[in-house]
């Protein structure tokens, strides 16, 4: 064991005080796997892990508010005081040694051990079989059996033994290594790598659940494009999405440099690049999933076609999605939007009837990730930027359609407060006294108050029909008057005509 007293300031106090508290107490305590990873890497983990030779109880014991979480014997520590989401739960687990896996997913059954070697020797890869030891300001001790710390010097990624038994013992641990290469830009070292080759259809044993979650992180690290390719270059992909691996040689027209495989690849590598959400990951990845499905050719124009495959192809994005578990928020955006995702390609058409009419189909809430989509699926074909005008003149035509118009609506009385307070009989005058309120109200919107506008409705209401016509055709005006800058307000902000 080395004995390096290395100065750290990156180990949150909190952290550092559960190590003494349950060192106080007679026990050993590391910090161990990913946040042990992260800090030697300088990144900020997504959550702090404890391991030690204390049982669950002990552990229970020694803090105020604890959580005993599962079968491994995992005691989560609660601090409620804390604003930094890595602090809210720590978790301790007891050093454990892992008998066979005969399912390939869980350990036949889980045994608490007094040495940390045990702990590290169950652990998937070099890098993540690093435990450290603190003691008040500083490391005390680094156990680095298996040589992660040069591992991650040289950004490799290994398993910790021989990789066919530890993958055979876990499959989803294929996935993780793929993962984790892409999250860390780690290259998969060799045997590792031909390992997954050789075994990975076992990963057809592992839930879908499991899967899924290792898919999401792969979408959501800086390489997605990569992730997805050593799928396939592994041969897991053909039992987790093998639809997509149907793009595969599957040419397209002139506008298109690549086929629809490495299309849909760069379409979701830059939703990566641009830090987009899973959503619009998904829609990318998956948006002309029914190309090869549909693909036909024209004598007429003499060119390829894929008619309908947006619609046949957000169909097949559902089947995708349900059979993967992805929730229900997430399949039902993703699906909506592969069905429109050819709204912004067709320049001709998008005049701003047809930009309501898409409001409408895929909900306001929506419409900007759908030019999102295009952005990506456009960049995705390898064609330069979108012509800065246009994107402008898009942007413009959502602000306008997605504005709501200003009507007498806006008011603080309406027609039927009117025929109730004031006796109004239904006719032209309720619409003309409405119109006559709404243009002083536009001029002051202090007006805007139910007392003012039952006073001054009183009061026009005493003039002739002519004379209240004259004063409600001048409010229709100037409602019209407001409308019209509003619109030029957008388009000037986004300096288009
Ligand atoms: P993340 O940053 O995603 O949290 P992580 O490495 O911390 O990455 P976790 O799933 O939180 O991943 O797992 C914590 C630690 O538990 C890992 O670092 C590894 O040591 C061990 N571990 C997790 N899953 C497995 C597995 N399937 N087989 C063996 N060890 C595993
Ligand atoms: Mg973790």
């Amino acid at each position: 064991m080395a004995s390096n007293v290395v100065k750290h300031k990156a180990i949150p106090l909190e952290v550092r005080e559960i190590v003494t508290t349950i060192e106080k107490a007679g026990f050993q305590a590391y910090l161990v796997g990913g946040c042990v990873r992260d800090f030697f890497l300088g990144r900020i983990p997504k959550d702090w892990d404890i391991t030690s030779n204390a049982k669950p109880e002990d552990i229970q014991g020694l803090f105020i508010k604890t959580v005993y979480e599962n079968v491994y014997g995992t005691v989560a520590i609660i601090n409620e005081v804390t604003e930094d989401p890595t602090l809210k739960n720590v978790e301790v687990t007891p050093y454990r040694l892992e008998s066979a896996y005969s399912d390939r997913r869980h350990p036949d059954k889980v045994t608490f051990s007094n040495d940390i070697k045990d702990d590290l020797q169950r652990r998937d890869f070099t890098i993540n079989a690093i435990a450290i030891n603190l003691s008040g300001e500083a490391i005390k001790d680094i156990i680095d059996l298996y040589g992660g710390i040069g591992d991650i010097k040289d950004k490799i990624l290994k398993t910790v033994g021989k990789p066919d038994d530890r993958f055979t013992e876990d499959a989803l641990r294929m996935m993780r290594a793929i993962r984790l290469s892409v999250e860390l830009g780690f290259t998969i070292e060799k045997e590792t790598l031909a390992s997954i080759q050789k075994q990975s259809g076992l990963i057809k044993d592992i839930s879908m659940e499991r899967i899924r979650d290792e898919f999401t992180k792969i979408l959501m690290s800086p390489q997605p494009k990569r992730g997805i390719e050593l799928l396939h270059e592994t041969g897991l992909l053909k039992h987790i999405v093998p639809e997509l691996e149907v793009g595969i040689g599957v040419t397209q027209n002139q506008a298109h440099a690549f086929d629809v495989w490495e299309h849909l690849l760069r379409s979701l590598q830059t939703a990566a690049d641009k830090n987009w959400g899973l959503d619009i990951r998904l829609i990318a990845l998956f948006h002309d999933i029914a190309k090869p499905k549909t693909k036909g050719f024209s004598h007429e124009t003499k060119v390829i076609t894929f008619y309908g495959h947006e619609v046949v192809g957000s169909r097949e994005t559902r089947k995708i999605l349900e059979r993967m578990k992805f929730s229900r928020i997430i399949i039902e955006k993703v699906v909506k939007l592969v069905r429109w995702h050819m709204f912004f390609s067709d320049t001709e058409q998008i005049s701003l009837s047809a930009v309501r009419r898409m409001i409408v189909n895929v909900g306001k809430e929506n419409i900007w990730d759908l030019m999102n989509v295009r952005i990506c699926d456009r960049i995705g074909t390898g064609r330069p930027k979108e012509d800065p005008y246009r994107l402008r003149k898009y942007h413009a035509m959502i602000e306008e359609a997605i504005r709501d118009p200003i009507s007498v609506g806006m008011l603080k009385i309406d027609g039927k407060d009117l025929m109730e307070m004031i006796h109004v009989k239904p006719g032209p005058r309720i619409g003309n006294i409405l119109h006559a309120l709404f243009n002083e109200v536009l001029d002051k919107p202090e007006l805007n108050t139910t007392d003012y506008l039952q006073k001054r409705a009183i009061e026009l209401n005493e003039l002739g029909d002519n004379e209240l016509q004259i004063l409600g055709e001048a409010g229709k005006e100037k409602k019209e008057d407001v409308e019209e800058e509003k619109v030029k307000e957008i388009r000037k902000k986004h300096k288009v005509v």
